[in-house]
């Protein structure tokens, strides 16, 4: 069979369309003897049935291990030195009470990035001397809450800042333990926008800048200095960007040891994953000891003490351990003209969209499905997976094959959504935000509900039965 030269040239026609590739599923995901995928012992009918589509799925256990594999990891990479390994679970990629939980469980440390982030963590009971709090623009009222709770490390991330976080510390009576974000100028080969560490971008302060702002910091006795923070990006497959930064930073780290204590050093996160077949992920251990051989090196180099190290995965953690179901809804073969000839794309469009997952059209980001509900022994066509919005741009899956007899009603499964699809989900269109279960050992359970359409409503100050004093009088 002739490949459809719509396909990018990254996909390849598999032989069988039904196929899974665990590098892309969680390990809990399998086909049943009737061909339908079960996550963790739970077919996906039955989760259909009780929470409906579209449904994010997190395989408790996977996420669990994943988190526990990376702590290990580093732990391991480190063990020939006299350096601490803190893993913070990056709370952006995905946050709930019972995740944040899993987290503390498994030994990590939880970072947020907003006050909300942090309202959440807290209210699930992380301890707050576990967390870290980062942002470019933390508000006063953000910066006053976190000193106040206790929480372990504020990123100071501008000048600005640094008299910010001081005076909230003089004023709950603390000494707050700080780190500097700096903005190492490595370009971490990513998208654009998960770059975080080339020039030209809001994170942190350029190299050249960080003595003058290590000195402003040690001047507050109200301040304690951990060290330098870098995070150079997100979706990062190559330890070179990581090596590119830790040499740079460990220069600077060096310089500030003649003035002063530099117990730590932060590397962020941004360890890749696999989202298609094509995606050649590193070992995140063979990383770590890139990184732990790299810090060594650099310190030996520099004749100062192994500092310890912190990192802050998130997508590598509770990425591949989630995946969405969606119903197909309507089908269509779209004849495309092009110099090559006619070809035909098949879209497939389902219940959900750039609402659910919006990461395929604000980074072009490629994602794998599969028939969820059976396997079927057609031969596999190139389809497009769009949601339902009012754009053109609403796509799920840009490329994928699946069996030419799908149809309307078949349950889809998208790999690898755990991680920055419900957090940066929206309710454009008025859809409703999709519940997100974890399943474990054969049972499923809502960690976060999913919107009703009375959650729709209620915000509307419009509407009688929300016109009350708070919308009412402002
Ligand atoms: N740390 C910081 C400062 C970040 O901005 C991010 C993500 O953008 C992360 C950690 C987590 O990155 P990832 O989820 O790619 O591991």
């Amino acid at each position: 069979m002739i490949a459809n030269p719509l396909a990018p040239s990254w996909l390849v026609r598999p032989v069988d369309a039904n196929a899974l590739d665990s590098r892309l599923w969680s390990t809990g995901v399998a086909r049943g003897s009737s061909g339908e995928l079960n996550v963790a012992g739970v077919p996906v009918s039955d989760l259909v049935s009780d929470f409906g589509t579209p449904l994010y799925v997190i395989d408790e256990a996977d996420a669990r291990h994943r988190a526990a594999h990376i702590q290990e990891s580093f732990v391991s990479a480190f063990a020939n030195t006299r350096a601490t390994v803190t893993v913070y679970y990056a709370g952006k990629a995905f946050l709930s009470a019972e995740v944040a939980r899993w987290m503390v469980e498994e030994g990590l440390s939880i970072d947020v990035a907003s006050g909300g982030e942090l309202a959440v963590a807290l209210a699930a009971g992380v301890p707050p001397e576990r967390m870290g709090f980062h942002g470019n623009n933390k508000s006063a009222e953000e910066i006053d809450r976190a000193v106040s709770v206790g929480i372990g490390a504020i990123v100071i991330d501008s000048e600005i800042e640094i008299e910010r976080v001081a005076e909230a510390a003089v004023r709950h009576g603390v000494v707050q333990s700080v780190r500097l974000r700096a903005n190492s100028g490595v370009n971490a080969h990513t998208h654009e926008y998960l770059a975080t560490a080339m020039e030209d971008q809001k994170f942190g302060i350029a190299l050249t800048g960080i003595p003058a702002a290590v000195a402003k910091i040690r001047l507050h006795e109200s301040l304690n200095f951990l060290g330098l923070h870098s995070h150079i990006g997100s979706q990062i497959f190559d330890a070179g960007g990581f090596l590119e930064a830790i040499s740079r930073l460990m220069a600077v780290h060096a310089a500030l040891l003649e003035s002063g204590a530099v117990p730590e050093l932060n590397i962020g996160g941004g360890f890749g994953i696999a989202y298609t077949s094509a995606d050649d992920v590193p070992l995140v251990c063979a990383i770590a000891d890139e990184i732990a051989a790299s810090v060594v090196r650099e310190a030996q180099r520099w004749k100062v003490d192994v500092p310890d190290i912190a990192v802050e995965p998130g997508r590598s953690i509770i990425g591949p351990a989630g995946l969405t179901l969606y119903t197909v809804g309507t089908i269509k073969d779209v004849e495309v003209h092009s110099d090559a000839g006619i070809a035909l794309r098949k879209y497939v469009s389902v219940d959900g969209g750039m609402s659910d997952n919006v990461r395929t059209s604000l980074y072009q980001a490629d994602y794998t499905a599969r028939i969820a509900n059976r396997t079927s022994a057609e031969p596999p066509v190139l389809v497009r997976v769009a949601g339902k919005h009012c754009e053109s741009g609403d796509i799920v899956v840009r490329d994928d094959y699946l069996p030419g007899d799908v149809s309307a009603g078949d349950v889809l499964a998208v790999a690898a959504t755990g991680a920055y699809c419900w957090s940066l989900a929206s309710n454009y269109n008025y859809l409703r935000r999709p519940a997100v279960v974890a399943v474990s050992d054969g049972s499923a359970r809502v960690i976060v509900r999913g919107d009703t359409e009375a959650d729709l409503l209620s915000k509307d100050a419009g509407l009688d039965a929300t016109r009350n004093a708070e919308g009412a009088t402002r």
